[in-house]
């Protein structure tokens, strides 16, 4: 309870009033009351303050050595102050929210980045002063944008929040541990001892992604790739700290997921290199650095039936840049969008001109990656495209992948089909090494399977029993439905034969040639034979 205000109305004290506030549950009683009044009788009186939304938020209590009720005016400035004190407990409360907010994550009420940079440098600064170590971990989820993708938001933000309150049990009250954004998490270790504990604190964060996570009665396992950097070994400053764990995080996912690694000279060089190839990429396309390259596929006579248009980045310095080594770069980037708009207008506008120049028209195909593919005017911009290269759009195919098309299925429908309404084929590539049913494929409007590569590789081999089952079931699964069989990657004679035997329609691989430039293609359309693997990239 505490006195707000006491005051004398005579000289003598003899009508003292006092108004303190007490805690709504708080019991006065008259006799032991004595606030601010020494002696003699006193009378006191209560009355409740509130605040709009939030109830009865304490009591006023009305003292006064006078045993005579308090009169109205007494009443009226108990009243006011009151009021006073509403507005200002209002007030408190609302610029502690906002402080909170700012420095919470919303949905799993962790600290955000805000306030994790803040403790790291409190923490880096009792560091410099006790000559400790600070560990910085920088937590990934893997494939978690997959779960998001097709089981939905909601369910992707339940799982971080029941993640976040398993990671929060495994760590100390003196560790700081905040969500970075999207499904990325961070932990500031103080006075560690040195890299074994790091790595117990690493082992246990991967400990609690064991049991799998129980949502909508639905049982989820996640696995999280962990980088780790120490101060002062790997950095003197909270940036520095972070942009290495971050390094490391990135070294461990791309080598194996869910494993955890330091932040070392490998990792920094590979980190480095990373930057480069993503500035340089970044000045790929306004700078002609990007080629395609048009791989045939045979039909079953061996005839030219058509190709696939393959990227190729040459950098002046860094020589010829392989799709796998660019492509993922490009989409995590976002940079995937513009190249892939790229890609389809130049293979448009080749495709065209080759048939203006009297080449026997081709189906060309064109990837599309899954980001394009996510993009709000994917359509329109294909349309507009297809309508400015003055192609027929039916010698354009697109090739999708199976992880494209998961999610909501009728949404997915809707979208192949506005696509196809524009006249172009469609076709599944890298087809059996997702998870599409039959069922689920009979419903979508595409034309063409493209049978994996790691199928087609395994032919010829020792043990290439159920290899040669999958590839069966899928060009008789495929042909019921309709479609034409691509088998990609062929590489040798006795592959060719049995993928033939099996009826697959066209055939891809180096056994025919392997990717080329359009002049060598050219060549070949004119009835030429195919160089030497020149070309192999
Ligand atoms: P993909 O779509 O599965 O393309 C087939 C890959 O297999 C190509 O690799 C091709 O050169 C290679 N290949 C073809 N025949 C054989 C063979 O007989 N043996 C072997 N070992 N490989 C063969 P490439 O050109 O390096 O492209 C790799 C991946 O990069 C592609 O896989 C595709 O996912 C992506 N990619 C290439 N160009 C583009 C593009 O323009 N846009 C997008 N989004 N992705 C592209
Ligand atoms: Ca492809
Ligand atoms: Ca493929």
């Amino acid at each position: 309870m505490a006195t707000l205000w006491a005051a004398d109305s005579d000289n003598n004290g003899a009508e003292r009033l006092t108004i303190a506030v007490a805690r709504p549950e708080d019991q006065i009683e008259p006799s032991r009351c004595a606030l601010g009044v020494s002696e003699g009788p006193c009378r006191c009186w209560r009355a409740p303050f509130q605040v709009s939304d939030h109830g009865t938020l304490g009591q006023l209590i009305l003292c006064r050595r006078n045993p005579n009720a308090p009169g109205a005016d007494d009443l009226t400035f108990v009243e006011m102050i009151g009021q006073l004190l509403a507005i200002e407990v209002e007030q408190h409360e609302r610029t502690r929210q906002l402080a909170y907010q700012a420095h919470h994550d919303t949905l799993t009420g962790l600290p955000n980045r805000l306030l994790f940079e803040d403790r790291l440098r409190q923490a880096l600064e009792a560091a410099r002063r006790s000559k400790s170590i600070v560990a910085v971990l920088f937590i990934d989820l893997d494939r978690f944008k997959q779960i998001n993708d097709t089981l939905g938001h909601g369910v992707g933000d339940a799982l971080l929040v029941q993640l976040a309150r398993r990671f929060e049990g495994c760590v100390r009250t003196t560790d700081t541990l905040a969500r970075h954004g999207g499904d990325e998490f961070m932990l500031v270790l103080a006075h560690v001892t040195g890299h074994q504990q790091v790595t117990r604190v690493a082992g246990r964060l991967h400990d609690m992604l064991r049991m799998p996570f129980l949502i909508d009665g639905r049982e989820l396992f996640v696995s999280a790739s962990i980088g780790a950097s120490l101060f002062p070994a790997d950095g003197e400053d909270a940036e520095t700290l972070q942009r290495n764990a971050d390094a490391a995080m990135y070294w461990a996912k791309s080598t194996l997921r869910n494993s955890f690694q330091f932040f070392n000279a490998t990792v920094n060089r590979a980190a480095l290199e990373r930057l480069q190839l993503e500035t340089h990429l970044r000045r790929a396309v306004e700078r002609g650095e990007l080629f395609v390259y048009y791989q045939p596929k045979v039909d079953r006579h061996g005839h030219l039936a058509g190709a696939e248009a393959l990227l190729r980045w040459c950098h002046p310095q860094l020589g010829l840049i392989p799709p796998v080594r660019f492509i993922p770069l490009a989409e995590e980037l976002g940079l995937i969008v513009p190249i892939g708009e790229w890609c389809l207008t130049e293979i448009c506008r080749q495709t065209r001109e080759w048939q203006r120049r009297g080449f026997p028209p081709l189906k060309i195909a064109a990837n599309v990656s899954a980001l394009q593919f996510a993009q709000p005017n994917f359509i329109p911009m294909v349309h507009q495209i297809l309508v400015q290269s003055g192609l027929d759009p039916r010698w354009i195919e697109l090739e999708l992948t199976e992880s494209m098309l998961m999610g909501d299925v009728d949404a997915v429908i809707r979208h192949l089909s506005e696509l196809r309404a524009l006249n172009l084929t469609l076709a599944i590539d890298d087809f059996g090494t997702g998870f599409s049913s039959l069922a689920y494929l009979q419903r979508l409007p595409i034309s063409v399977l493209k049978i994996d590569r790691s199928f087609v590789m395994r032919i010829g081999k020792t043990g290439d029993e159920s290899e040669r089952g999958i590839v069966s079931a899928i060009v008789t699964l495929g042909h019921h439905l309709h479609m034409d069989l691509v088998a990609e990657g062929v590489e040798t004679p006795a592959q060719h034969a049995f993928l033939q035997t099996s009826g697959c329609d066209l055939f891809q691989g180096y056994l025919f040639s392997e990717p080329l430039p359009p002049t060598l293609f050219e060549h070949l359309m004119r009835g030429g034979t195919v160089p030497s693997p020149l070309w192999r990239m």
